[in-house]
Order: structure tokens, then sequence, then C-alpha cells
């Protein structure tokens, strides 16, 4: 049996779409030219495309067309609007971007740029996780998948990083708990990457509960400390797990079960938020998941949501850079979404991310033997 999925997803996303080198800082191409290198074999770097680029969304959206799942509502989001960006953003940076709309420029150098089309673009990415939380408020449906960039979960609340203008998650948990009335939201971030901007804007807030899965320092953000696990009354509410390269589907799985699981029990939330980046997949960077991890990892997750909050479950796109890995990975979630159960999933021998998801359980349960509880024992 289907069950109904919303799927966000504008075009005008696709307006996104940075051009040319930095002629103020040539030092800061060298960074996008080896992701170029490194993701896009072949490319010439001369008449290149920015690594986040349109052709990731159209590879997802392509698949879903050509091969539809039955359930899935195309849905166009609202932009959001200034006042909710500035739940979570200083109101000068968010004048800053604004003004920036119809321009092109580098904001940060670890590869920020924008072209005349990203302003609008990021205000539909940090609008779509809105117009499904409203959507799914309002009884229309329990699952939604957006189609969204630019990714949102570097982006901090003063300032852009790691080609992320909004922090698009943290719009949407900000608008469910001051907007739609939930008391506790909780997110998985499973993008390789750590979410350095989403820690930042939750870190001492108790009303958001953060895991976050990632690819350990010293690569890129180089943050994800296990022992950042919030600060004031926020303490508990940041669960970092730090995985080593090569980490593949057993070591995701480990941290839903070992980690997610039993803190969501503990936090009951009214809705489940997931930052999903597909890096993690074997044909992008350094790890080594595939599809069908992502597949029982969101069949995890959408139990879990039945069990604990009525099947609210919002998945929101973050990075990926292998167009393959986005569109199997991409409609892989959306069958699950869907209702369609898996049964089976890929697992290498000796995933070298379990021994580390083990380390980090015990860490987390000692935390929680001390005066807030990160885990329960
Ligand atoms: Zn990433």
């Amino acid at each position: 049996m289907t069950t109904p999925v919303l799927l966000y997803y504008d075009m005008r996303m696709l307006g996104h779409n940075p051009h040319g080198w930095d002629p103020a800082n040539p030092a800061w191409t060298e960074a996008v030219k080896a992701m170029i290198t490194l993701q896009y074999p072949g490319s010439d770097l001369q008449t290149y495309s920015h690594p986040e680029r349109p052709d990731r969304l159209t590879a997802i959206v392509d698949r879903l067309m050509l091969e539809p799942i039955e359930g899935v509502r195309w849905m166009l989001p609202s932009a959001a609007t200034t006042a909710q960006i500035e739940r979570v953003h200083d109101k000068n940076y968010v004048a800053k971007i604004e003004s920036l709309a119809g321009e092109s420029c580098w904001l940060a150098k670890d590869t920020t740029a924008i072209s005349p089309g990203s302003v609008e673009a990021a205000s539909l990415a940090a609008g779509a996780g809105i117009s499904a939380v409203e959507a799914i408020s309002g009884g229309a449906a329990r699952r939604a998948f957006c189609v969204l960039r630019p990714p949102g979960h570097h982006a901090h609340s003063d300032h852009a990083s790691g080609f992320c203008l909004y922090n698009n998650i943290a719009v949407t948990a900000a608008h469910a708990r001051e907007s739609l009335g939930y008391q506790r939201v909780m997110i998985w971030d499973w993008d390789m990457h750590h979410g350095n901007g989403t820690q930042e804007i939750f870190y001492s807030d108790p009303s958001v509960l953060v895991v976050d899965s990632h690819c350990a320092a010293p690569f890129y953000p180089g943050s994800g400390l296990l022992h950042d696990t919030g600060a004031g009354a926020g303490v508990g509410s940041q669960l970092n797990v730090p995985l080593p390269p090569g980490s593949g589907n057993a070591a995701l799985l480990k941290v839903f079960d070992e980690v997610v699981k039993p803190a969501a029990k503990a936090f009951q939330p009214d809705i489940l938020l997931v930052s999903s980046g597909f890096d993690c997949h074997y044909l992008d960077m350094i790890c080594a998941m595939d599809e069908t991890g992502f597949a029982i990892l969101t069949q995890r997750m959408s139990d879990l949501a039945d069990e604990l909050c009525d099947g609210r479950l919002v998945v929101l796109l973050e990075g990926g850079y292998n167009a393959k890995a986005l569109a199997d990975s991409a409609h892989a979630v959306v069958n699950v979404l869907a209702g369609i159960r898996v049964n089976s999933f890929n697992v290498m021998p000796d995933d070298p991310g379990c021994a580390a998801v083990a380390d980090a359980v015990q860490f987390l349960k000692r935390k929680g033997s001390g005066k807030e509880p990160p885990l329960e024992n």
C-alpha cells in the first residue's frame, strides 16, 4: 500500500548557476578546481560549472519522472519570507544576501558563489521545507521530500559557507516550532559533511535535537567533534558522530539504531527532519554507502516517525555531487517514503565506520551519566 509523498521542486532553483572565477580572490579558485577535477573528471576548467550545479537537481527530477512512484504529488514551494529566514539568520546578513539579487559574486573562500538567479533560488530552497511542514500540519500528507538547492546546512546565522546561503533545515525547524506549535523538532543530518551551520544555530536550543553523522575532521568543514554536545540549556541537544573515510551502510544503520533511535525516544519529537546529503554514496567522495543504505535509513526513520510523531517526516536535500548517485539515492528514498518496504540492503565486510559509532555511543552514554543526558543508558 502506498502513502502520499509531497515532492517539492521548482525549476527556478536551477537559476542558481555560478560561473567564472573570482578575479579578486585567485586563491579561492584552487579549491573549486580540485573539487571539479574530483567530481567531474574531464571537465574543462576554463568553461567550468560550479560543483554545486543545476544538473544535480535535474538528475533527480529526470529519474523521478522516468520511473514514477505511486503516491508522489509534485508540489511548488513558496519562497521563504524575509521574516521567516530571519528566525535563524542575522538581519544584516539576510539584507546583504537580498541586496545581491541579480548579481554575480563570491561570498566565501570555501567556494560559495552566486549568480543572478541565486537569491531567488535560495529563497525557494529555504521555503520548500516550510511549505512541506505547513502541508503536513494541515493533514495533506505525512511525508515530504524537498528537491532543493542551494543546500543549507553549512550556512551560519551570519555568513554563507560551503555552497550554502540560507540554512534551509534550520528555517524549516524554526517555522515548525514558532508558527505551527511543534514543541520539539529532531534533525538527523546524514550528509557526509558536518552541518556546522545547523549546529551553530541550535547549539543552545533544547527544543531542537540534532544528530549529525559525518566524515570526521580534518575533512571539511573540520568541525563536529564528539565532545561538542551543546551549550547552556542546549547541552545534550547536539549529538555528533564522526566517522572515518570508507564508512558504509552498516555504520550509518548503527548510527540510527544506537544514537538516533534512543535519542528520539528520550526526546519525543513532534516531527522528524532529515538533512539528506547523498555524498556518502560510493560514487561520490570518500565514503561507501549506496542507495540501498539510504533506503533502509529512510525506512527506519519512517517507522520511527510512525511510532513517535504520527508519521511526520520531511527529508531535505543537502549535498551530493555525482549525478547517478543523486538520482539513484533520491529515487530510493522517495520510494520508501511512499510506503514501499525494503527487505535487504548491501553490507560491506568490515565496515570501518562501525567501530567509530561504537566509540561515539560509549562517549555519549558516559556523558549521559552526568547531569545532562545526551543518550540514555
Ligand atoms: Zn556534503
